[in-house]
């Protein structure tokens, strides 16, 4: 037959690019002390934007896991069936260590050659990276039980996905999980009822025994192998581990009543879950769950701040390669000005965030050596920028989208799927007020965080003179701490945070817009900066912004 029409002025797909090809992503990896792992970086670069890992990612979430709660005969197994292309990426990121790495490296810089890892990799599908997260979140928690770490940390940093459930010391890896929220109560989770009941004279595995009787709401990953649960013991709310099989091979009780039906994350599993004297171990002391179960929310708590920048990034990327190839009016749409000034916009939004979290690596990594220092300005940047990152990404990918005009409101275009998924960090592990109030608790309780965080701050001074002002106004802003302000006051801190960030080490293009956009004080011109993505000042170099965001095919 012969053809009706040519098609033209379509971009060609973005595949086979190295989406580790990041300015800000790899000189924050060089300055927070990982520049020997660029190399291994590079190459996940490379294979997440390869077409085989970026069909993997469309078809785990095209094929989302499907629950089996009986056997044909009858029996109970509750569980979750995947997708062969999931397996397959799961595989990749635990060969790659993006689950537990750090733990097994004494090096300078683990955490954040992690996070880079987990930073690029994710870019082929957030959905998968859940699992991996809690799994790298679970050991500071778990190590409060030192013989329980003893025995189950080597395999949680075991190279290795094994998938299926048998006795967590038969396997060759394991992941693992957290079980927190209930119906009753998610961000209040002292208002768990789950009961945990003590084994008389049970001391194995290290840890006291326990029977758990409950149900969690919301439990991600359900095919995990070790699941760190809060329950209600003798002494109060608790923290324990608990084996999705029990030591002798039979099932614990762990029963999944229904997957989640979500708004994005679809290639992952949430379940909601019955515990029936399901046996579970002692982590920490009674009746001090919160404080325990807190380690491993810190962790996760980053990747959020990760994945969050690792979505901006790809949507980015995406609008910007779009935007290169697509003629409108005559010009390619990059070179429309007003198309410009939105892609600059969206590309500063990406930077300044991927600059955070890479900052908030580096803390990590060096928390974790001892310092305590980068302990305290860790604890008040994470929650306001956990807030503040997460509360833009949602917009972020919405005007990401629309720059690919009725192709982003398609799946194909992989825009829905970012879209849909931009929300979920600002929910999980502390929803945005959670979030807030917690920088708030932070800067008004624990004076050494505030201090480190102004200190942070004040490496900055003298730079930019917008940014020392917007420093001074905020420092004026925080003296009055209220709970009802606890938003703005996250913000503040955050957009600082970055500002200063930029200022010292981003390309001196974006640092300017940042500044200019972000935190220069309007007054005397109508208004600094609009409410909508593509309001710069006059004068940006879009130009130079938006090349450092195109990709390269
Ligand atoms: C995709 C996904 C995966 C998840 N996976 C897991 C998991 O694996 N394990 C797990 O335990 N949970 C998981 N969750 C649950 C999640 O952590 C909770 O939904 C979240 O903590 C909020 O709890 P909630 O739903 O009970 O809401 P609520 O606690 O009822 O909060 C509702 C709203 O009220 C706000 N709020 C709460 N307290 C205050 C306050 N004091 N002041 C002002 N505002 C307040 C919150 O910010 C939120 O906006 C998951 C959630 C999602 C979406």
């Amino acid at each position: 037959m012969p053809p009706t029409h040519e098609v033209f002025n379509q971009p060609p797909a973005l595949t086979g690019y190295d989406v580790s090809d990041d300015p800000a992503m790899l000189s924050a990896l060089r300055r927070e002390g990982a520049a020997w792992a660029q190399e291994a970086v590079r190459v996940l670069g490379r294979l997440a934007g390869s077409a085989q890992a970026q069909a993997q990612g469309h078809q785990a979430n095209e094929n989302p896991p499907v629950l089996r709660t009986h056997d044909r005969f009858g029996h109970r197994i509750d569980e979750v069936e995947f997708h062969p292309a999931w397996h397959e990426l799961m595989t990749v990121a635990m060969r790659h260590g993006l689950h537990a790495a750090p733990w097994t490296d004494d090096r300078p810089g683990a955490h954040v050659a992690r996070a880079a890892g987990f930073y690029v990799w994710g870019a082929v599908d957030a959905g998968h990276c859940c699992p991996v997260s809690m799994t790298y979140a679970i050991v500071p928690a778990l190590r409060h039980a030192p013989d329980l770490a003893r025995r189950f940390e080597p395999l949680l940093a075991a190279r290795e996905y094994d998938a299926g459930l048998r006795p967590p010391d038969t396997k060759r890896g394991l992941l693992a999980g957290m079980s927190m929220t209930e119906k009753q109560g998610g961000s209040d989770v002292r208002a768990n009822t789950t009961r945990a009941v003590p084994v008389p004279g049970d001391g194995e595995a290290g840890g006291a025994s326990y029977l758990l009787t409950g149900h969690k709401w919301f439990t991600s990953a359900p095919m995990g192998d070790l699941f760190m649960v809060l329950a209600q013991a003798p002494a109060g709310l608790s923290c324990f581990l608990l084996p999705r099989v029990r030591p002798d091979g039979s099932r614990n009780g762990m029963h999944l009543q229904r997957l989640k039906d979500k708004l994005g994350n679809r290639s992952n599993a949430s379940a909601e879950v019955e515990y029936d004297q399901a046996l579970a171990w002692l982590v920490g002391e009674e009746g001090r769950g919160v404080r325990t179960i807190i380690e491993m929310v810190n962790m996760t708590r980053l990747d959020c701040v990760l994945g969050t920048a690792t979505g901006m990034r790809t949507a980015v990327t995406l609008a910007t390669h779009h935007a290169a190839h697509r003629t409108a009016f005559g010009r390619k749409l990059a070179d429309q000005p007003l198309m410009a000034a939105v892609l600059a916009d969206l590309a500063i939004e990406s930077e300044a965030t991927t600059m955070a979290a890479f900052r908030l690596a580096g803390a990590t990594d060096r928390a974790a050596g001892g310092d305590e220092g980068e302990a305290a300005f860790r604890r008040l940047a994470l929650a306001a920028t956990k807030y503040w990152a997460c509360k833009r990404a949602p917009g972020h990918a919405a005007e990401a989208l629309e720059c690919l005009g009725g192709n982003g409101y398609v799946e194909e275009s992989g825009m829905p799927r970012l879209y849909r998924e931009a929300p979920l960090a600002s929910i999980w592990e502390g929803s945005g007020n959670v979030a807030a109030l917690d920088a708030l608790r932070a800067l008004t309780r624990q004076p050494e965080s505030a201090e480190a965080f102004f200190a942070e701050l004040e490496l900055a001074a003298g730079a930019d003179s917008r940014l020392d002002q917007a420093v001074a106004r905020l420092r004026k802003e925080l003296s009055d701490p209220s709970e009802g302000r606890a938003r703005y006051l996250a913000e503040g801190m955050a957009l600082a945070l970055q500002g200063a960030l930029l200022v010292r080490h981003g390309a001196p293009v974006v640092a300017d817009a940042f500044v200019a956009s972000r935190l220069a004080d309007g007054s005397g011109e109508f208004r600094g900066w609009g409410h909508a993505y593509g309001t710069l000042p006059s004068g940006t170099d879009t130009a130079a912004i938006i090349r450092r965001a195109t990709p390269a095919i």
